[in-house]
Parts: C-alpha cells; sequence; structure tokens
C-alpha cells in the first residue's frame, strides 16, 4: 500500500517483539532499537527529539510529570555527601524535594535568595555538586543573571541545571548561558492544553546516559499517549508564545496604570528589578505576570470570583488563561512571616495569559476589578 500516515500513530505498547533470540540479544547489547517501553518507546523519543532540538541539546528524556524529571535529574547526579546550591524561590515540588526528602539521604541543600546574588555566588564559592536554578520563578517572575553564576559553579566542578518551565524554549535558551540540564513541566507550555501530565529533561551525551539510566530504574517515563499530546502542543507552540508574549506585555500596562492595582510583577515593565536581565537573556519576556490587588484577601477573593473568561485554576502555560490567590493554593503552606519574607501577599494573583483574544482578557479584568 502507497502513503504512510503524515503523523506518526502513538505506539501504544509495552513490549517489543523479535523474529529471533540473536536479534533481542543484538538489541540489548547495542542498546539500539527498542525492547520495553519503560526503556523507551518511539512516540515519546519523537518528543524527546523535538524539543531536545528547541533547546539546543543533543538529546531529551521524557518524563511521567516535571517533578518526575526534576527528581530523576537530580538523583541521577547525586550522592551521600554531596551539595546541592540552588534559590529559596524554587517550585514547590522542588523545595520538598530539597527540603524534605534528599537530606533524608545525606545530600546537603543549600537555598538562597535568587536576588541575593552575593551570597549565592559565596555558596557556590564554597564548593557544590549541583547548581539548580528557575527563571522566571513563580509567582514574583524575578530573572536570574546565569551566565556568571553557571561559570562561577563549573569552576568547582559542578553539574548546572535549570527549571525553564515558565520561559519556554522559545523565550529563553539556557544552553547559550552554559547551563547542562535543562528540565521543564510538559504539562505546561510544551502541552500548551492543560490536557497531560509530562516532564522533559534535555542535555548532552554524558548526562543523558546518568539520567536515561536512572529513569529505566525509578521508571517516570513519559507515557505514549501524552508524549503524542506534547508533540502535538509543540507544532503550535511558536505560535502560542508569540500571542502569550504580546498579550501578557498589554495586559501588565494596563495593570500597572489601573488605580485598584498597587503592583504589577512582569519582567518586561521596565518598573521590575530585573528588566535589565531579562532583556538580555530572554528572547520574549513571558506569558506569566502577578499582581497586587488594592484591597485585603477577602475582596481580592471577590475579584477572583467575578472573572468570567479568565478560569480560576493553578497551572500554566496552556491556551486558556488562568488566575489563582497563591496563598489559597501553591503558597499555602508558607506561615505569615515566611510569607512576607517570599514578598507574597493575600491580594496577590497569578495569571497565566491564554491566547484569547487579548482585549476579551483586558474587559474581563476591567469588570472584575470594579467588583473590588
Ligand atoms: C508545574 C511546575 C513543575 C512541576 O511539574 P509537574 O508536571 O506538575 O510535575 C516544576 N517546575 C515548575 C516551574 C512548574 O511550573
Amino acid at each position: 500500500m502507497k502513503g504512510k500516515p503524515a503523523i506518526l500513530p502513538v505506539h501504544m505498547t509495552a513490549t517489543y517483539k523479535f523474529d529471533s533470540s540473536d536479534d533481542l540479544i543484538d538489541v540489548v547489547q547495542s542498546g539500539e532499537g527498542y525492547i520495553y517501553s519503560r526503556w523507551d518507546n518511539p512516540s515519546v523519543k519523537e518528543v524527546e527529539q523535538a524539543v531536545a532540538d528547541l533547546e539546543g541539546f543533543t538529546h531529551g528524556i521524557g518524563f511521567s510529570s516535571g517533578m518526575a524529571a526534576i527528581s530523576t535529574a537530580i538523583l541521577a547526579h547525586v550522592t551521600a555527601g554531596n551539595r546541592i546550591v540552588s534559590m529559596q524561590e524554587i517550585y514547590g515540588g522542588t523545595y520538598e524535594l530539597f527540603n524534605g526528602i534528599l537530606p533524608k539521604f545525606g545530600v546537603k541543600t543549600t537555598l538562597i535568595n535568587c536576588w541575593d546574588i552575593k551570597t549565592l555566588m559565596a555558596e557556590i564559592e564554597k564548593g557544590l555538586d549541583v547548581l539548580y536554578l528557575e527563571s522566571p520563578t513563580n509567582p514574583l517572575l524575578r530573572v536570574v543573571d546565569i551566565r556568571p553564576l553557571a561559570d562561577a559553579a563549573h569552576k568547582k566542578g559542578a553539574v548546572v541545571m535549570i527549571d525553564n518551565t515558565f520561559a519556554s524554549p522559545i523565550n529563553q535558551h539556557p544552553i547559550d548561558f552554559g547551563v547542562d540540564v535543562v528540565i521543564h513541566s510538559a504539562t505546561k507550555y510544551l502541552g500548551g492544553h492543560h490536557d497531560i501530565t509530562a516532564g522533559m529533561v534535555c542535555c548532552n551525551g554524558p548526562h543523558y546516559k546518568k539520567i536515561w539510566n536512572c529513569r529505566k530504574i525509578m521508571g517516570g517515563t513519559m507515557d505514549p499517549m501524552a508524549a503524542f499530546l506534547a508533540m502535538r502542543g509543540i507544532r503550535t507552540l511558536e505560535l502560542r508564545i508569540r500571542q502569550q508574549n504580546q498579550s501578557a506585555m498589554k495586559i501588565a500596562s494596563f495593570l500597572a496604570g489601573h488605580k485598584k492595582i498597587s503592583h504589577t510583577y512582569y519582567p518586561g515593565l521596565e518598573t521590575h528589578p530585573d528588566y535589565p536581565i531579562a532583556r538580555r537573556q530572554m528572547k520574549g519576556f513571558g506569558g506569566m505576570l502577578s499582581f497586587i490587588v488594592k484591597g485585603d484577601f477577602e475582596q481580592t477573593k471577590g475579584f477572583m470570583d467575578t472573572l468570567k473568561t479568565i478560569h480560576l485554576a493553578t497551572s500554566l502555560g496552556g491556551v486558556t488563561s488562568l488566575a489563582n490567590q497563591p496563598i489559597t493554593n501553591t503558597h499555602v503552606a508558607l506561615s505569615p512571616e515566611n510569607r512576607k519574607k517570599a514578598g507574597v501577599s493575600e491580594s496577590l494573583v497569578r495569571l497565566s495569559v491564554g491566547i484569547e483574544d487579548c482585549d476579551l482578557l483586558i474587559e474581563d479584568l476591567d469588570q472584575a476589578l470594579k467588583a473590588v
């Protein structure tokens, strides 16, 4: 039959059959070919290569979630007695991994405020095995100057990793600043439609072998159906990001000028403390922003409940705009004192800008602010 599928079918298979024992032995020994889907699967391979190409690395490694990607990449690179230097502002799950789980196995972790470059540098100078960064951060969109930190960590022989989820590979290319391992929650921009939970790691040869082996054992491999949907999402990634960058900038400017907003956090605004770094380091300022409503917790809740086009939900990076109040979910565990330290006020709202008509989004925010 002539004609091939234009789109690779979903390889929903757990195992692979062979014509002869010699063929099976050959695949086991050479590592070339498929044996079992926890190890490798053609649908997963396709999206791994697509993201690796976007990030400029030779290899991608697909995971069942962003947290599976983060924990596996870390576990592949540390042993008891090792030290990880990272930032206070990292994603909640990563924070718990670093603070709660890794120390139980003798891995030391030091977390410093990402804007305190002097202390961060001093900690790197003391010696480390992994430097783990995240930029822009959640929810205040702080931007970390990657190059000098990566260079200092490399001088100490460390591996440099970054969570590039908020930026996406379109807006930020960490390999250009010396990063060895780039991690994504593919649940967010890569998938882009709020319909999969998935993760991705991108890196070159030596790191690939370690992380791939660890994934094979820990078992957090990406599912073929999630891989298929991630691949479908990636086909429109650049278009979506372009629209989200544009809309977020417009919305940030609108909010910054609104009398019922006391502060707007967006790295594309000149008032943002990291604007000069963001301009240098990022190709676009992204689709994430946050703002403080002039009002107390209850009034902010009222604002949230009045939004119509924008959905009240956690998560981010998809076609639909989502808003949440960090202290009701992602930052609920913080004590009032730590909340203040982290700059997460009870009237702070985080917005993930989708691909809807931007005027509709602004109208929605405007009508909800009238309710405050
Ligand atoms: C969501 C998220 C994660 C975790 O990803 P999951 O797919 O939910 O496991 C990690 N880092 C960042 C920055 C995220 O936004």
